[in-house]
């Protein structure tokens, strides 16, 4: 199973994505985890996104294109895999459909979480609040994510819709009761 995750920053896609990994065995990748963990190390690539991710802004695409095309090349990625927080953009899902065709492995499901925008900007100062040690996670910072959101990224969903199928899923309610939903639209036949 290769799935892409896709909704706003809040909807809760780490969450579901760290649950559908360990259900069904699949490796969590999140390009979110891996900026921000390049930042914690210092590496040169931390360094030039620390104050992008801190704007809220996107980071260049061919940077996390290259990021990914190294993630999947590990062996962990043979048994499937989740994308958190990528593609991003248009043309991220453009070159992810190219690097997957080359290997022959297309996405199976591309799953979207929805979610009101209030609840988003609730739910994100409150992780912040809560010490996330996101720099992004304040009230302007998140403003700034969602209009991120909605002119670069509410097009993947087009894109994506326009290409194959987009399974969408109501993000509002329990984590375990959300899990089950993406569960049943994932793979029907193994859910509970
Ligand atoms: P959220 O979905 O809550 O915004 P993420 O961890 O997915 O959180 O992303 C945090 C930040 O990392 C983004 O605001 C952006 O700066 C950067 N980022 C993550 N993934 C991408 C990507 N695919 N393309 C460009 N920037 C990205």
């Amino acid at each position: 199973m290769r799935v892409v995750l896709l909704g706003p920053p809040g909807a809760g896609k780490g969450t579901q994505a760290t649950l559908l990994c360990q259900r069904f065995g699949l490796a969590h990748i999140s390009t979110g985890e891996i900026l921000r963990s390049a930042i914690k190390e210092g590496s040169p690539l931390g360094k030039e996104v620390a104050p992008i991710l801190a704007a809220g802004s996107l980071v260049p695409d061919a940077l996390v294109i290259e990021l990914i095309r190294e993630r999947l090349m590990k062996d962990d990625c043979l048994k499937g895999f989740v994308l958190d927080g990528f593609p991003r953009t248009v043309e991220q899902a453009k070159a992810l459909a190219l690097l997957l065709s080359e290997i022959e492995k297309p996405i199976t499901n591309v799953v979207e979480v929805r979610v009101d925008d209030a609840v988003l900007i609730d739910r994100i100062v409150k992780r912040g609040q809560e010490g996330s040690g996101r720099s992004d996670d304040t009230h302007e910072v998140v403003a700034r994510r969602l209009e991120v959101y909605r002119a670069q990224t509410a097009p993947v969903t087009a894109y994506y819709e326009s290409v194959s199928e987009v399974q969408v899923v109501d993000g509002l309610g329990e984590v375990a009761e959300i899990h089950r939903r993406i569960c049943d639209l994932v793979e029907p036949e193994l859910a509970d």
